[in-house]
């Protein structure tokens, strides 16, 4: 499996370490919301198709990355820099929160 880092481009999956999950979304901070969590920690998706994973080039250039890989082929449709895709996720976040 090759993975195409923004920095590096194509490498080799042993290039890179799995950081979980990229679906999750974390509670505020300040919660105190034990059902959610518990979800954040605990619940995880089976997904049989496209699936957001966060991968880090640990073996190049360090970068955390935002890959959708089919769960099904292991084709990978899409990289990008992970902090872009938590800004994505913290707009849509603020713009759903009905504020301003
Ligand atoms: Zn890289």
């Amino acid at each position: 499996m090759l993975i195409s880092c923004p920095y590096c481009g194509p490498r080799d999956l042993s290039e890179f370490t799995y950081q979980g999950d990229g679906n999750r979304t974390r509670p505020d901070p300040a919660s105190t919301d034990q059902q959610a969590w518990n979800a954040y920690v605990y619940d995880r998706v089976n997904t049989a198709g496209d699936h957001h994973e966060i991968w880090q080039h640990s073996g190049g250039c360090r970068a955390h990355l935002m890959v959708t890989r089919n769960t099904l082929t292991h084709k990978v449709s899409a990289v990008a820099f992970a902090r872009d895709a938590g800004h994505r996720k913290s707009d849509r976040h603020r713009m759903s929160g009905g504020a301003a």
